[in-house]
C-alpha cells in the first residue's frame, strides 16, 4: 500500500489521542479496531487484517531475517467514576507534558508508538515486522492465545510487548490462575439438620488443605515466590434458612511459569487429600472423596460474536537474563539517565507475553515508556518526553533484536 500519512512521533501521539477517545472494554473493541486498521493502511503497511476475534494484524515486510512481532492490546479496563479523574478519561488531553486518560500508558500510547515505529522502519528491517494488537488482554489474553494458536496462528521469531516498563527491559512475570474447589452435600431445611448433609462442613478441611498448599509454594530467583490464597466462599442455595448442598471455595494463585492447568489442579488435590480423608473418617462417610477441583471459567464473547468458555489462566513466563535477545535489547535501549545498558527486570503484572513465551515458547521481552503505578488508575498518564525517548529507542531496539535473533 502507498502511505498517505508518514510515521513520526508526533503522528503517533495524535493517533494515541484518537485511541483514548474511543472506549474499548473487552468484547467492545470494534470501533477501536477500525481506527487502528485505518492508521496502518494510511501508514502504508504491506498487509492489514483482523482475525475471527477481531484482533488486528499488520505487516511491514522486511528481508528474510527473523520476524519480530510488536504487540500492545486493544482493550482497556473500565474508567470508574469520571468525576474522580482530574482530566476526562476519554478526552485524550495533553497537559503538563503528559498525555492523559484511560489507556494513555496501558496501552494506547505504546500501541500508537509501536504502530508508527514499524512504518518508520520500512526498508530497514532485516525481517518482517508484524504488528499484532489483540483483543481481550485484560481478561486473561484470549486474543493472544488465539492469534498464536498452534494450528494456523502467527509464528514470529521474537516478540516485543508494549506494556509499560518505564524504559527498562522486562523479561517475565508471574501468572495467575483462578481455581474452584467444589464440595457437595445434601440440601435440607435448617429446622431439620439431621436429614441434610451441610456442604459448609467441607469448608474447614478445604481451607486447612489450602493452608498446607500455601506453605509449600516455590520461589523463583527473579520472579519471587508463587502465592495462593482463598478469596471466596459461595454456598448454594443461598437462602439463609436452607442447609446448602454445594459450596465453592475460590483460590487466587499467582503462579510461576512452570505451572500448567493439570499440575495446578493436581497440586490442590494432593494438598486437600489428607484433610478430606480425615474428615470422611470422622464423619463415617465419603463426602470428602466427592470434592472436585477445577479451573474457574468465564464465558467470553468477542465483538465479532465468537464465544468461548475460557479457563481463568494467565500464564507466566521468564526469559534468561543472559539470553542474547535480552542482552541486545538492553544494549540498544541503554539508560535514559546515566550510562550503560538498560535495567533488566520482571513486570509486577501479567501480560500477553505469558502466551507468546510461556505457552508458545517464542522469545519475548517488554519495552515501553510509562510508569506501572499509573496503570488502571484514574491518574493514568504518559510522560511525553519519556514517550519521545521511547519512540527513538524503539527504532534502535527492533533492528538490534532482529540481528540477535538471527545470529
Ligand atoms: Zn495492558
Amino acid at each position: 500500500m502507498t502511505a498517505s500519512r508518514s510515521a513520526s512521533f508526533e503522528g503517533a501521539i495524535e493517533f494515541a489521542q484518537d485511541l483514548i477517545r474511543i472506549p474499548s472494554l473487552p468484547g467492545e473493541e470494534g470501533e477501536l479496531t477500525r481506527r487502528v486498521v485505518d492508521e496502518m493502511e494510511s501508514l502504508g503497511y504491506d498487509e492489514v487484517r483482523t482475525d475471527e476475534l477481531g484482533s488486528v494484524v499488520g505487516v511491514v515486510r522486511g528481508g528474510t531475517g527473523p520476524r519480530v512481532m510488536l504487540s500492545a492490546h486493544l482493550d482497556m479496563v473500565a474508567e470508574g467514576d469520571p468525576a474522580e479523574w482530574e482530566y476526562p478519561p476519554f478526552g485524550g488531553v495533553i497537559a503538563d507534558g503528559c498525555l492523559h486518560g484511560r489507556g494513555a500508558m496501558d496501552i494506547k500510547g505504546p500501541l500508537a508508538l509501536q504502530t508508527h515505529v514499524a512504518a518508520a522502519l520500512r526498508g530497514q528491517a532485516s525481517g518482517d515486522i508484524i504488528v499484532a494488537h489483540p483483543v481481550y488482554e485484560e481478561r486473561g489474553g484470549w486474543g493472544m492465545d488465539h492469534l498464536t494458536r498452534p494450528d494456523g496462528g502467527l509464528r514470529p521469531d521474537l516478540v516485543i510487548i508494549g506494556e509499560s516498563t518505564q524504559g527498562d527491559i522486562a523479561i517475565g512475570h508471574r501468572g495467575r490462575a483462578e481455581i474452584e474447589i467444589v464440595g457437595t452435600g445434601l440440601a435440607g431445611h435448617a429446622s431439620a439438620p439431621d436429614r441434610a448433609r451441610n456442604a459448609l462442613d467441607l469448608v474447614s478441611p478445604i481451607l486447612a488443605g489450602v493452608a498446607d498448599l500455601a506453605a509449600r509454594q516455590d520461589s523463583d530467583e527473579v520472579l519471587g515466590p508463587a502465592s495462593v490464597v482463598a478469596t471466596g466462599v459461595e454456598a448454594v442455595p443461598a437462602s439463609l434458612n436452607v442447609i446448602p448442598d454445594r459450596v465453592t471455595v475460590t483460590l487466587d494463585w499467582r503462579i510461576l511459569p512452570v505451572d500448567t492447568e493439570e499440575s495446578l489442579v493436581a497440586r490442590v488435590e494432593d494438598a486437600l487429600g489428607p484433610h478430606l480423608r480425615r474428615f470422611d473418617a470422622e464423619e463415617g462417610g465419603e463426602r470428602g472423596a466427592g470434592v472436585e477441583v477445577r479451573m474457574a471459567t468465564q464465558l467470553q464473547r468477542a465483538y465479532t460474536g465468537v464465544e468461548e468458555e475460557r479457563r481463568l489462566l494467565s500464564p507466566g513466563f521468564l526469559m534468561d537474563p543472559g539470553h542474547p535477545i535480552v542482552t541486545a535489547a538492553a544494549g540498544a535501549v541503554g539508560r535514559r539517565t546515566g550510562t550503560g545498558p538498560a535495567r533488566v527486570r520482571p513486570w509486577v503484572f501479567a501480560t500477553d507475553g505469558g502466551w507468546t513465551c510461556g505457552v508458545r515458547g517464542v522469545p519475548t521481552i517488554g519495552f515501553a515508556p510509562g510508569e506501572e503505578r499509573y496503570a488502571h488508575t484514574n491518574t493514568e498518564r504518559l510522560d511525553l518526553d519519556e514517550a519521545r525517548w521511547g519512540y527513538s529507542k524503539y527504532l534502535d531496539l527492533v533492528p538490534a533484536v532482529q540481528q540477535a535473533a538471527g545470529a
